[in-house]
């Protein structure tokens, strides 16, 4: 059976999140060096301009309008899309590792019966047969699996490869909703729409975090200023997620997000094996941190050794008046 690899693509504010292009170039690399096929799935309320940017870097890309409705949530959804597509003969499932990929990877697998390999940071064939290296133990270790079986699911991390636009844009096809989900799909009872939110943890250039040497909920306020001047995106540690001092969604690390910024600036972060897990793969790292051994400055291209209460509004003070020069 020729090897058919289908991205099951995210949408963020309208757009295709950078993760899934990520992994949509990943896809069409696998699959021409197999001879195969790679094909995306664009599942959304509006899915022209998604889907129109899936096609810069997949040969082929279905949109489908609408699926789940507004009260519902997407994942059955997206799962039923791709559960048609894999009836029309695609071999290889690849979603990113987000919550509603994990769903979707979880449903799937449920449904056909397939493997799932999770967090993937890279994939080959060797010997014609699927070879996913996958992050373990929060990011320490690095396992490398081969699938013995003609079919599979793969979660993918942000990475695995750069997104790179094809020399000419695939076709765009659009189609009705599939209609049946594997699963009733949940209803949404609430949404909330959380502050500062505007453009997700996952997708920001610069990412500023607060540990808990911020000290309070209060000590936010200089992390959201910087990440505000920065033009980036406020993030946290876990025990200031655990502390109440802001909200999970927040959270970087192993069980919260994986950021992948140009910037990562570090406020009273110790830099634990679980947050690296999350942050580790940032192009620049800076850290602000009193304790001249906080793991952090292992990975840190810049560590300064200081009171954030010093150093922050330091820097805040100097980017201001860049701005206003
Ligand atoms: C299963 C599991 C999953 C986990 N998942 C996550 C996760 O997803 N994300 C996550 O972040 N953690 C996670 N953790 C928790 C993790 O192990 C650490 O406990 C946590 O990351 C510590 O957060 P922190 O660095 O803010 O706090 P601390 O380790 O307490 O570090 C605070 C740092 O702030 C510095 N500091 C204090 N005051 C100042 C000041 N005024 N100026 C400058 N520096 C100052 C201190 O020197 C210290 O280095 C997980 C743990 C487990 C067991």
């Amino acid at each position: 059976m020729p090897v058919a690899l289908l991205v099951i693509g995210e949408v963020a504010d309208g757009h295709l999140t950078k993760l899934s292009a990520e992994i949509a170039t990943l896809a069409a690399r696998l699959a021409s060096e197999a001879g195969g096929e790679a094909l995306g799935l664009v599942l959304d309320a509006a899915p022209d301009a998604p889907a129109a940017e899936m096609a810069a870097h997949l040969p082929r890309v279905v949109s489908v309008a609408s699926g789940p409705a507004a009260d519902e949530v997407w994942a059955p959804h997206a799962a039923a899309e791709a559960q048609r597509l894999v009836g029309e003969g695609a071999t290889h499932v690849l979603v990113g590792v987000t919550n509603d990929g994990r769903d979707v990877a979880g449903l799937l697998c449920g449904a056909l019966g397939w493997g799932v390999l999770a967090n993937a940071a890279g994939a080959a064939w060797e010997d014609g047969r699927l070879v996913v290296d996958a992050l373990v133990l929060a990011g320490k270790a690095i396992t490398r699996s081969t699938v013995d079986a003609p079919n599979a699911i793969v979660t993918v991390g942000p990475g695995a490869a750069e997104a790179t636009a094809l020399a000419a844009p695939g076709t765009v096809e659009t189609r009705a909703p599939a209609g049946e989900t594997p699963v009733p799909a949940a209803v949404v009872l609430e949404r909330v729409a959380e502050a500062g939110a505007a453009v997700s943890l996952e997708e920001a250039r610069v990412v500023v975090v607060g540990g808990r040497g911020v000290g309070g909920p209060e000590g936010f306020g200089l992390v959201d200023e910087l990440a505000s001047l920065l033009g980036g995106v406020t993030g946290a540690s876990r025990a200031a997620v655990d502390a109440g001092w802001i909200p999970y969604a927040r959270q970087v690390g192993q069980t919260g997000k994986v950021v992948r910024p140009l910037l990562y600036l570090g406020l009273g972060v110790s830099g634990a094996m679980q947050h690296r897990a999350g942050m580790q793969g940032s192009q620049h790292i800076i850290a602000v941190n009193r304790d001249p051994d906080a793991p952090i400055a292992e990975i840190s291209d810049l560590f300064v050794i200081g009171d954030l209460f010093e150093v922050g509004p330091a820097l805040a003070a100097e980017l201001r008046a860049r701005r206003a020069g």
